[in-house]
């Protein structure tokens, strides 16, 4: 019988498909989506098998063979191979890239879960043809006898060891049939399930609302078909979504498919996987939370555990979505508009779009849920190309909160300049000292101030290598830079003119959180930012003493508004609205817009009632005035048309094209070279912007130009561009990246 012939994808170095031969002992056992171990010039290199094949190019007897099959489970499933080729070629991203993001490191390496080939008797045999053997195979006698010996099988490589024998030995006695050789799966050592990013949290169920009742069945209507079908769940904050997606989540179990749900961040929804582990806890599967704190023992067991069909739901930010889960019959993207959800490293994806993609490869479901949902998500809902579920009312008929906004400049001039906080939300917060109720403050930024100035000369203290202003940290008198991390001693007088008067300008949440002791200081006050988000267990902690009503006031950036559900809140501030508006990026109105919606939900979600305070400088924008009435259709018909004039997404996708390098010459020079190359190539259905200096020039030393497409369609695009790039040389020291779609324009 002639030697199978199998197409690998090296992990490393190779962006292409070998052909090897299938050795004897996995032949019939191996499986596409399999790592194996194979001979690459001199050296033993991992890779995926991605194909059988009938015709290699070469004569079987000249191909080399596969050294070992690493697992017994596949690293791929036939339909996440498929999604690594499809962002190949729409993002634009390496086989190499796509590939530590599929597998991860730990089952990349091959550690852990090895196959070992294990030997055993196989068959026992008479006292006289054991003295025959004896006699003529003196070695192969006493190994069977050390064998018979064993309870368990043995590594074939210690007995050899401990027997002093050479393998023909055992090999002679597997021939005559005596010895049988098993690869087992190595036993790693058993780890303790971490529960310490979840919430422990009792399953409640309860009488479904009608509306979360029309979602469900609106949902199982759709998996009924075991077609692809993309849902909008779209629902205020506390209308009971994560119940919607229990409910989806139990048929789909019972139907024999596994789930994927994504969540944008696992330290921030430990709610999120506390009332899944509590709901599915009396069921036969494992629920696995993929998170970034885990070990790599723990990923691997985690990975394993999902591979083996074990475990058969998922619960993970981004990368979750990889999942080795072979029978995928829903995907959930829990706060689907959030940023988040973008990669901004190599491979750069939105794992939004690529959970839709993933769903369709499988015939399954996609539910995306959001109190906000992203401008692309509401207008696939209203070209039909989404089924759209609403929940309008929060659970038990809970009251919207009211929204005041307060005009800081009526504040600026009746304080007689500029403060942090306006009477009228001093007031609330003391109002809810009184009552014993709780409040949250949310901000933009982080750090105590943003930037240095001197109000003399104008002059802006900025990172010399970063072309962006320093962020002040007043606890070490230093200015940091958060691109690069170059720290400088806070000045004393303004470098350029040695005006005294150099001071910081913005607000942060160490200032809010000042600001707000000195008004109350009866008050308990704690402040969450991204640095306190740095160490886990005191992001944890800080909840748990909320939750227990230790803390009156909370203060933080908007990353704490994501998820969070405390009933004691009534009032939630948000200090400084405009903040996200004045980016420049066409998204700008999209984010205020969202962020106050979300905000305002984090208020009233007990028994009481809440009450929202905006504080802006521009009271009369649409985002803030369409927010305040939680007015999408107006917010949306009203972004629609700006995006539009500009064709905008959803209008039209857009690619940026980056071009970096030390020498801002060079770098100016070939992003020019380059876009003169695409104009010989008659791309008359691609509009080209740029190059121009990006709106941050440098960073770390970094000098960057770039490029934008407009284009209707990416899979068209992509392969395109990076055809003709290949016929472009570029030096070294000139770095170009492509990023599909970003999210993040500055
Ligand atoms: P969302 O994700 O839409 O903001 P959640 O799913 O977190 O809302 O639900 C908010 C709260 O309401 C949770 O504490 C949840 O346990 C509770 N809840 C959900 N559905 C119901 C229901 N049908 N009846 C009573 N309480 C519910
Ligand atoms: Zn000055
Ligand atoms: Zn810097």
């Amino acid at each position: 019988m002639p030697a199978t012939i199998v197409r690998v994808l090296p992990i490393s170095g190779f962006e292409k498909l070998l052909d090897y031969r299938v050795p004897a002992t996995i032949d019939g056992t191996l499986k596409l989506g399999c790592l194996v171990r194979v001979p690459i010039r001199n050296r033993q290199e991992l890779g995926v098998v991605m194909e059988f094949s009938s015709a290699a190019q070469f004569p079987p007897g000249k191909l080399k063979q596969i050294t070992q099959q690493i697992m017994e489970y596949p690293v791929l499933t036939l339909d996440s191979a498929e999604l690594m080729y499809w962002m190949h070629d729409y993002y634009g991203a390496g086989f190499e890239a796509l590939l530590e993001t599929f597998i991860p490191a730990a089952v990349r390496k091959g550690m852990g879960q090895k196959l070992e080939k294990q030997v055993m008797l196989a068959g026992k045999f008479s006292k006289d043809d054991f003295e025959t053997l004896n006699k003529r195979a003196r070695k192969q006698a006493l190994t069977y006898q050390f064998l018979r010996d064993q309870v368990k099988p043995l590594k074939k490589s210690l007995v050899e060891k401990r027997l002093k024998i050479s393998s023909s030995v055992l090999n002679g006695l597997i021939e005559k049939g005596l010895v049988k050789e098993v690869s087992e799966v190595v036993e790693r050592l058993a780890y303790d399930d971490d529960f310490s990013e979840v919430e422990e949290i009792d399953d409640q169920s309860f009488q479904l609302t009608m509306e979360q009742e029309r979602c469900v069945q609106s949902v199982r209507k759709s998996l009924g078909t075991n077609r692809f079908h993309v849902h909008l769940l779209h629902g205020v904050t506390g209308s009971g979504k994560t119940e919607v997606y229990l409910q989806a989540i139990e048929s789909v179990i019972r139907d024999g498919k596994d789930v994927i749900f994504l969540v944008p961040e696992v330290a921030l929804t430990p709610q999120t996987v506390g009332r899944l582990r509590a709901r599915f806890n009396r069921f036969d599967f494992k629920t696995v939370v993929w998170h970034s704190h885990l070990s790599s023992g723990e990923r691997l067991d985690a990975w394993t555990s999902l591979a083996s069909g074990e475990a058969r739901v998922v619960v993970g930010a981004r990368s979750a979505l990889f999942a080795p889960l072979d029978n995928v019959g829903l995907i959930i993207v829990d706060e689907e508009h959030e940023p988040a959800y973008k990669q901004e490293e190599t491979p750069r994806y939105h794992a939004r779009d690529v959970a839709v993609f993933r769903a369709k490869l499988c015939n399954a479901v996609c539910v995306l849920g959001s109190a906000t949902p992203s401008l692309e998500s509401l207008y696939n809902v209203s070209t039909k190309k989404y089924l759209s579920d609403r929940l309008f009312k929060r659970v038990d008929n809970r009251m919207m909160p009211t929204v005041h906004v307060v005009d800081m400049r009526q504040e600026f001039i009746s304080q007689k300049g500029a403060v942090t906080l306006s009477r009228i939300l001093v007031n609330h917060l003391r109002d809810r000292l009184k009552r014993r109720e709780q409040s949250i403050l949310f901000i933009n930024r982080r750090g105590y101030s943003r930037s240095m100035i001197c109000p003399e000369c104008g002059w802006v203290a900025m990172c010399r290598h970063c072309s962006i202003p320093m962020t002040f940290h007043r606890k070490f008198n230093k200015l940091v830079c958060h691109l690069c991390g170059h720290e400088h001693e806070a000045y004393n007088r303004c470098p350029e003119c040695r005006s005294a008067k150099v001071k910081w300008k913005g607000t942060g949440t160490q200032k809010v959180e000042d600001v707000v002791k000195q008004a109350l200081p009866q008050a308990t006050v704690v402040r969450i930012d991204a640095d306190t988000m740095q160490k886990k267990n005191l992001f944890r902690k800080i909840l748990g003493d909320f939750r227990m009503g230790k803390i009156d006031i909370l203060v933080g950036t908007q990353m704490i508004a994501k998820g969070l559900d405390f009933p004691n809140v009534t009032l939630v501030g948000l200090i400084d609205a405009d903040l996200s508006m004045h980016v420049p990026d066409f998204r700008a109105h999209e984010r205020t817009f969202q962020l106050l919606v979300q905000v305002a939900g984090r208020a009233g979600r007990g028994d009481l009632s809440g009450e929202v305070i905006v504080q802006s400088f521009t009271p009369h924008v649409g985002p803030i005035q369409y927010a305040r009435r939680e007015d999408f259709h107006g917010f949306l018909e009203d972004e629609l048309q700006t995006r539009k004039e500009h064709e905008y997404p959803p209008y039209r996708n857009l690619i940026h094209h980056l071009f970096r390098g030390m020498n801002p010459q060079k770098v100016e020079f070939f992003a020019e070279q380059w876009v003169k190359h695409l104009e010989k190539s008659d791309l008359n259905w691609l509009e080209i912007r740029g190059p121009v200096p990006a709106p941050i020039e440098k960073i770390k030393d970094y000098y960057r130009y770039q490029i934008w497409y407009f284009t209707k369609n990416v899979s068209k695009t992509m392969p395109v561009l990076l055809q003709l790039r290949e016929d472009f040389p570029m030096p070294e020291d000139v770095i170009d990246v492509f990023d599909v779609n970003p999210v993040n324009l500055v």
